[in-house]
Formats: C-alpha cells, sequence, structure tokens
C-alpha cells in the first residue's frame, strides 16, 4: 500500500485496480490523506479559496432519490429569491465581505430561463467577481449564452458514472446527457467543476474508482465529493448515511490524481463530522463555500437534513470558516481562485 500511495504521489497516476485495492483497505487513509496534503501544499500552495454560496431558488423539476428538493418532496416550503435579492447578496458578499467568486445554486427552477439567467450573471459581473453557476442541465446553446453574459464556471456532478446506479436514483434523467452536459460546459469555455456522492446504496468500490478516474478523463477543474446523508422525505428513507472517512479517502485520492485542480471542503463532510471541512483541508481540499443565504431561507434549502451552519447569518458562517482556516496554518486567497494548470506529465 506504501509503494501504491508513494506512486500516486510522485507520478499521479494509479491503474483501476491500484485506486481499488486503496479504497478497500481500512488502514491507510491518515498516509494517503498526509500524501493528498503534500501534493495540495506542492501544486495549489496553502492558499484557501472562498466562494460565496447563494442558494436562489429551491424548486426543482427533478426527482433525483436522494434530495431533498426533488419535485415529490411535497413536505417542503419552496421559495425563490428576485433578481434584485440576489444581486444584493452578491453585493454583500463582494462588498462588505471581500469574497471573490459568487456561486449560483439552485434546484432545476424552469422560472429562471436563459434570459433571466444572463440578465442576473451580467448584472452580479458588473461587482468584482468571478461568477459559478449550479444550475443543473441545460442545452449546449445555453451554457454558450451564459459564457458570454460572464459565467466562468459551472459545477454539475456526474453523481456516480455507475451508469445504471446514476439512471436508478435520478429517475427520468439520463447518464449520457448528463456527461454531454460536461462536454458542453468546457466547449463553452466555461471551467468545468463535477464530483460525485459517496455511499449511495448499492455502490460499489469498483465504481468509486471509476468516479476518480472520470474526473481525470475529463481534466475536471473542480471536484467536491461528499458523503450521502439521507433525507428522511425522500424515497432513500431509513438507507445508511455514507461513511465520512470513506468521503474522505475518494476526495484525497481526487488529490494525488489531478494535482492541480480545485477542491471543496464541502459542507456534506462537515455535517457528517463536526470537523469535517478542517479534516478535508488538511487531506487535499483547498476551497470552502461559506452560505451567504439569508437565514429565513436556508432551512428550505434542505438538500439533506441537519446542514451546517443552516441557522448561521452570513457573517457568522464566515467568522467560523475564517477560523477553520487559520486554525490549520492556512490563509485566505486574495486572488478569484481560477485553476492554474500546472504541466506535470500525466
Ligand atoms: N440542482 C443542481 C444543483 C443543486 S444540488 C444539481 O443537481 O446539479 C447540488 C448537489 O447536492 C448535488 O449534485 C448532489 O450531489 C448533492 N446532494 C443532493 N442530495 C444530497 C444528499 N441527500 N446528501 C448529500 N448530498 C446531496
Ligand atoms: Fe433537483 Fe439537484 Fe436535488 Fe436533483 S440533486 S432533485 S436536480 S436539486
Amino acid at each position: 500500500m506504501k509503494e501504491l500511495i508513494a506512486k500516486a504521489e510522485q507520478t499521479h497516476t494509479l491503474l483501476r485496480g491500484e485506486l481499488i485495492a486503496l479504497l478497500e483497505d481500512d488502514g491507510n487513509l491518515d498516509a494517503i490523506s498526509a500524501a493528498a496534503d503534500r501534493v495540495r501544499h506542492k501544486f495549489v500552495g496553502d492558499e484557501v479559496h472562498l466562494r460565496a454560496l447563494i442558494e436562489f431558488s429551491n424548486f426543482c423539476k427533478n426527482n433525483c432519490c436522494y434530495c431533498g428538493l426533488r419535485r415529490d418532496n411535497k413536505k417542503l416550503t419552496r421559495y425563490r429569491l428576485n433578481e434584485n435579492m440576489i444581486f444584493n447578496l452578491a453585493e454583500y458578499a463582494v462588498k462588505q465581505m471581500g469574497l471573490k467568486t459568487i456561486v449560483l445554486q439552485s434546484g432545476e427552477d424552469m422560472f429562471f430561463d436563459c434570459d433571466k439567467m444572463c440578465a442576473i450573471i451580467r448584472k452580479i459581473k458588473t461587482l468584482d467577481t468571478a461568477l459559478t453557476l449550479s444550475i443543473g442541465e441545460k442545452t449546449a446553446e445555453e451554457y454558450q449564452a451564459y459564457k458570454q453574459a460572464g459565467c466562468d464556471r459551472f459545477l454539475l456532478r456526474i453523481e456516480t458514472t455507475d451508469k445504471a446506479l446514476y439512471e436508478r436514483y435520478d429517475p427520468g434523467m439520463s447518464w449520457e446527457r448528463r456527461r454531454q452536459c460536461l462536454e458542453d460546459i468546457r466547449s463553452a469555455g466555461i471551467e468545468v467543476g463535477s464530483g460525485c456522492l459517496v455511499g449511495l446504496p448499492g455502490q460499489t468500490i469498483e465504481s468509486l474508482a471509476d468516479d476518480i478516474l472520470f474526473f481525470k478523463q475529463i481534466d475536471a477543474d473542480m471536484i467536491g465529493i461528499g458523503p450521502l446523508i439521507v433525507h428522511p422525505d425522500t424515497p432513500l428513507k431509513g438507507a445508511k448515511n455514507g461513511k465520512f472517512e470513506l468521503a474522505l479517502k475518494v476526495m484525497a485520492l481526487t488529490r494525488l490524481l489531478l494535482p492541480d485542480i480545485n477542491i471543496p471542503a464541502t459542507t456534506a463532510m462537515e455535517t457528517l463530522a463536526p470537523d469535517g471541512q478542517v479534516r478535508a483541508l488538511q487531506a487535499g481540499a483547498n476551497v470552502i463555500m461559506p452560505n451567504v443565504t439569508l437565514t429565513e431561507y436556508r432551512q428550505y434549502y434542505e438538500l439533506y437534513p441537519g446542514k451546517s451552519s443552516t441557522n448561521y447569518s452570513a457573517d457568522k458562517t464566515l467568522a467560523d470558516v475564517r477560523a477553520k482556516i487559520t486554525s490549520v496554518g492556512r490563509c485566505i486567497a486574495d486572488d478569484k481562485g481560477f485553476r492554474k494548470r500546472v504541466f506535470y506529465c500525466r
């Protein structure tokens, strides 16, 4: 195992069988995390990039079996913010909080058609900020229009590379189409963010290895990995949560194989383990996305229950994040945090 970890640290490649062996072995998490931490330091440095997350609508036309925003969850109070409200939050995050990226996330809400989204993007881009969207599957033309309006990055997790599993848990959606969306985002000239859920019932270790190889194959610029957290008002009610340690290991292996990308310490990690984000920062992560949505709406953006910092104000959330970063001897970046490609033998 030691040799495999050394190989990953030096060459940033592993064969599928090698990844599977590392994922299956229970005793090597600390060694993999330490190697990922060294690679993170060498390739992207000690700076942590902060991205202000605005959850602007929880309406969704999809029915993903794991997600609290799924359309069949009738218990959820739905909300959508208007253009001015979204802009005011973005302005506060940039001007008062000093954040350099705005992330707009929502369910797949058809109210925000292409023209409305582009108007919002253009308005936010009058601020000195990078802009990321995380609003689901769109057409190639729509991604191009977002780019023209000023969108810099897009987050669309593949969720799992196991097609059958994906189509079981995302009814009515097609894995191939989701993969095509990632290609269309890239072709539009937008930075590509993807990632996976760890702990879907029926998910195999082999498919997690495939997920990591997929991230490398698509040359992702950002990868977000989170454990599944079971939501009681979804068909996964009663299933087990994903394992924090396994999600952390998938994240650390992703850092070893994709050394120069951006990797967030995700909120789902913090929700499952009280020190989850700090442990992620020490196992390859270099991004945190503090939530700046107003508290009155946050409670309704319930992808999963117990979401960390749901009751905190934006200022308190940011103060907590800053404290976590400095507690592990890291600093906050003052640039916009685009991926800086480092050329190494791939
Ligand atoms: N609707 C958009 C963006 C919002 S969902 C989209 O689906 O791309 C953002 C992410 O939340 C999803 O990609 C999924 O990986 C994650 N998520 C949803 N339900 C979850 C759960 N129960 N536990 C952990 N993560 C979840
Ligand atoms: Fe909608 Fe995204 Fe949740 Fe799926 S994961 S139901 S697309 S918000």
